[in-house]
């Protein structure tokens, strides 16, 4: 006899005194191959039939405790975990819980230190969508679903890709994530008239207040996406910092900065040229 794993050890009855007889039968008299008895065959459960070395509370409440433990693990998981995989890479996607709207599905290698794939998050509200467009249905049903999709493939087109069980697959669009974050962001014209433009290609950033954070981002990214090298992701509370640092008034905020800043332009050494309303012209360093 011999043990996997601990597991093992901790359900075995001879540590109790007891016996379970025909855990194992010889299913093939030719082969002499053991085989587990899976209910094939009765099984023969003898108490104390030798001195245990575990007593027998200490025994039944291990058998407690492995019970609850597997129970635990093979807790009913999200319906969709494992079921999508990376159109990249492979690897299965995760969940990532985020406030409200912005729960979402990612690939695994992207969570890695050393991770380099590149594929778009899916958020839950799009792949419910695509779900419900495939299977024809109104509502998420988890049983409809689990009995008919095999499997989801991440397509870095942006394609969903449903692979029934019946071999059948099915193609849905999806609005990744960037899109949907592009959506939240307006011109900087647009916002408290504060006028902020790339030092490098004089493209005004935009503004985006995402879950309560000011952020502003080069246009060049935003409209054209090309990749622009002025330090083009600006979160408001930085702004804010320099703009109180070179008037020293502590009272300036989001309300107030077009009263005292005409322009600011984002240079590419990490620094920020703000023009203010009374002629001013002044560099901060990115704090
Ligand atoms: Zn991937
Ligand atoms: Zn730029």
């Amino acid at each position: 006899m011999h043990f996997d794993n601990i597991y093992d050890i901790v359900k075995n009855e001879i540590y109790a005194g007891d016996r379970l007889l025909q855990k194992y039968f010889v299913e093939d008299s030719l082969t002499h191959k053991k085989i587990e008895n899976r209910g094939q065959l009765l099984k023969y459960y003898y108490q104390d039939t030798h001195p245990a070395i575990i007593d027998r509370a200490t025994w039944e409440a291990a058998q407690k405790e492995t019970a609850r433990r597997q129970a635990e693990f093979w807790r009913p998981r999200h319906p969709f975990s494992r079921l999508i995989k990376c159109g990249i890479c492979g690897k299965s996607y995760c969940h990532k819980a985020g406030k409200r709207s912005r729960a979402k599905w990612g690939c695994l290698d992207k969570e890695k230190a050393t991770g380099s794939c590149k594929n778009f998050n899916v958020m839950d509200s799009e792949l419910l969508k695509a779900c419900n467009n495939v299977l024809g249905l109104e509502e998420f049903d988890e049983a409809i679903f689990k009995d008919k999709v095999k499997k989801i493939i991440v397509q870095p087109e942006g394609i969903l890709e449903f692979h029934f069980h019946d071999g059948e697959i099915k193609r849905e669009k999806f609005i990744t994530d960037k899109v949907e974050l592009r959506r939240q962001v307006v011109p900087i014209a647009l916002y408290q008239g504060i006028e902020i433009c790339c030092g490098i290609h004089g493209h005004r950033l935009w503004h985006a207040l995402i879950n309560g954070r000011h952020y502003w981002k080069c246009g060049l990214k935003v409209q054209h996406k090309v990749d622009c090298d002025c330090w083009s992701h600006i979160t408001g509370t930085k702004v804010l910092q320099m703009v109180k640092k070179l008037t020293s008034r502590d009272d300036i905020t989001y309300e107030n900065l077009a009263e005292v800043v005409e322009k600011s332009i984002v240079m590419p050494d990490n620094t920020i040229e703000f023009h203010f309303k009374d002629g001013r012209i002044e560099k901060c360093p990115k704090p």
